[in-house]
């Protein structure tokens, strides 16, 4: 079958690999139907994430199940979307709800510092203990709006909840590449009155304003002039952090109010920053940094989907076949592409 590759730093191919087949009795066999070249796929093309050459790459994904475990619950002909890790939902962190800090946990085309577990952007996928790590597609929906629920939208709606969105509030969304633009639709979804989106380019802001938020242009005007002229000077309720590294998280902390919360779920390849305490301690802020819990919150963001209430499909830009799938990661990786779709 075809899969994405890695090869070696900045290199991927599109080879012909093993079809995967069925390890334990908990497993199944996906033939994938779309999948997705995430901001995190960036961090092991550019080396900072270690992959063995022939790798599958690829976590985001939908398919149809093809084959099944004796002990699976899920039947063959099933549309399934998948977390982009796996959980065993036995382990003392699995019964606990917090099935991201599972103990055998393994993202899937991630490399051995993640489990070892082969990608989704390929032909076929075996997905372990599939009952825990897969969701029916409602039947009203394509697969392709259900996709996102398995990685960046649960992680965006994840990090509202996170940073205890109520409603009525004003929340400051800092950066609108994919996951902020699906946590303005969360923080809507959630009840907030308004949503500061903040970037640097005009064009996501102006996607970002589609959606109701009021944009603030960080590279014509200061953000946290903006903000607070907004807020009465106050700042705002709550900060989603969706960039990731030292800059945008002290920005956070510049644009919330005293007593507010920030939720950091931006990734990124720094390692450590210098904590504003005394700014914390003063202000009491709550600031909250962590992997999204997909398996706690995905039947909340399929529900909203199917509502209507969100859609994840404005955030994509290109659709390519799974073949054509350097061409995407470059595009991508040249942010030529907001978000590309791999269709096998
Ligand atoms: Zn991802
Ligand atoms: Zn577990």
């Amino acid at each position: 079958m075809k899969a994405v590759t890695f090869q070696d730093v900045g290199v991927i191919a599109v080879s012909d690999v093993a079809e995967p087949e069925l390890l334990e009795d908990s497993d199944v066999i996906v033939r994938v139907t779309r999948c997705a070249i995430c901001g995190s796929d960036l961090h092991l093309y550019h080396g900072d994430i270690p992959m063995m050459p022939g790798d599958t790459c690829g976590h985001e994904f939908t398919g149809v199940i093809e084959d099944t475990g004796s002990s699976v619950k899920l039947k063959r002909g099933d549309r399934v979307v998948g977390t982009f890790h796996t959980a065993c939902g036995g382990c003392n962190a699995c019964l606990r709800g917090e099935f991201h800090l599972c103990s055998s946990g393994a993202v899937f085309g991630y490399g051995p510092i993640y489990g070892s577990l082969n990608g989704t952007q390929a032909e076929y996928a075996r997905v372990p203990k599939a009952d825990v790590n897969l969701r029916l597609i409602p039947a009203q929906l394509e697969d392709e709006q259900a996709l996102f629920a398995g990685d960046i939208l649960t992680t965006a709606y994840g990090a509202v909840k996170n940073a205890g969105v109520m409603i009525g509030e004003t929340v400051a969304v800092i950066g609108c590449g994919p996951v902020g633009i699906m946590a303005i639709q969360s923080a809507f979804a959630r009840g907030a009155a308004r949503v500061l989106a903040i970037d640097l380019l005009e064009e996501r802001l102006n996607l970002a304003a589609s959606l109701g938020a009021i944009a603030v242009n960080g590279s014509t005007s200061d953000p946290v002039g903006r903000v607070m002229q907004l807020t009465d000077g106050e700042g705002v309720d709550a900060v989603i952090e969706a960039v990731g590294g030292p800059r945008t998280i002290i920005l956070a902390f510049e644009l919330v109010r005293p007593g507010g919360r920030i939720a950091a779920v931006g990734v990124s390849s720094e390692t450590t920053f210098e904590y504003p305490l005394m700014q914390s301690l003063t202000k009491d802020v709550t600031f909250r940094i962590g992997l999204a819990n997909i398996h706690r919150d995905i039947d909340e963001t399929l529900a909203l989907i199917s509502s209507g209430k969100i859609d994840p499909t404005i955030v994509i830009s290109h659709r390519l076949s799974l073949s054509d799938a350097v061409e995407g990661y470059d595009l991508f990786d040249k942010r030529q592409a907001s978000k590309v779709i791999l269709i096998p």
